[in-house]
């Protein structure tokens, strides 16, 4: 699904493949499909599971 590296955003870590992560973002306004892709990239945040509670 995702090609390009994920790093944690609290940790900065890189996350392995396979690894569970958690994606925060603000729902997207009328975004069609095509769109998400760029829309992860720029709105989420990703965190890795060591972070996860941290920022709950
Ligand atoms: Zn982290």
């Amino acid at each position: 699904m995702f090609k390009r590296k994920l790093y944690c955003t609290n940790c900065n870590r890189e996350v392995q493949d396979g690894e569970e992560i958690y994606a925060k973002m603000k729902a997207p306004k009328n975004t069609i499909m095509v769109e998400i892709k760029a829309y992860l990239k720029k709105e989420s945040e990703i965190f890795c599971t060591d972070c996860l509670d941290k920022v709950k």
